[in-house]
């Protein structure tokens, strides 16, 4: 148990050495218990910055990159988030301790239904659904902020409508190989974007993603 802790704090010094300077966002992540995110064979390997496979050929994001995109979104707490690819759920969790409201969606069943169990057993506050995410969440719209945790060829209309007044979107943009982390900030019908840092994420596959 204390070698888990330690080893969670050694990441939250690699990762503020890395850059990451938004100390909520390295406060929620050191609360976060990545074990539990990934398949019992690489639990051993949770704590180092580095992605890990998990069900239906998916991977857990890079620490590194759930603190740099989380500290791009920079929510408020009480703040409504969705989320477009829950994966294991850890940057849900992640989102959840810094005090959001949640919203999260997952195209692959085995992901939905692995990850909502285990949001629920560990007592975060998160809806998830099973569906196409580059369509987003109209029902529980506008959103505060949306987060893709995968990589789109460019970014869907659909959630730049359900962002509300002063929201902001953060998302992979590019082709397979490599993207741009893509900032975009809504005031009134003005869009602010930015784009940061070559990443790689699995593809966002859907009606406003790549083709199946
Ligand atoms: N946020 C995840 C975590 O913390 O484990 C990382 C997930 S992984 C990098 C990206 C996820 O996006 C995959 O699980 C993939 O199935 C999902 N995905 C891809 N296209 C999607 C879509 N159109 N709607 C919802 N999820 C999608």
């Amino acid at each position: 148990m204390n070698r888990l802790l330690n080893e969670r704090k050694d990441l939250i010094e690699t990762l503020r050495s890395k850059g990451i300077r938004n100390e909520r966002v390295l406060k929620a992540l050191g609360k976060v218990e990545r074990q539990l995110f990934v398949l019992p064979p690489f639990a051993r390997k949770a704590y180092e910055d580095t992605a890990l496979p998990i069900a239906s050929g998916q991977t857990i994001s890079q620490p590194y990159t759930v603190a740099f995109m989380t500290e791009q979104l920079d929510p408020k707490s009480d703040g409504k988030i969705l989320e477009i690819g829950t994966g294991s759920g850890y940057q849900a969790a992640v989102l959840a301790e810094l005090g959001c409201r949640v919203f999260t969606i997952e195209r692959h069943m085995e992901l939905h239904l692995q990850s909502r169990k285990l949001l629920e057993q560990l007592g975060y506050r998160v809806a998830s659904k099973c569906g196409d995410g580059t369509v987003g969440w109209t029902e529980f719209s506008p959103y505060d902020g949306i987060i893709v945790t995968a990589a789109a060829p460019q970014v869907p209309d659909p959630l730049i409508s359900q962002l509300a007044d002063g929201g902001r979107l953060v998302i992979p943009v590019g082709d397979t190989e490599t993207q741009d982390l893509r900032v975009i900030t809504k005031t009134g019908e003005t869009l602010e974007q930015r784009d940061v840092h070559g990443f790689k994420f699995v593809p966002l596959i859907g009606k406003m993603g790549w083709e199946r």
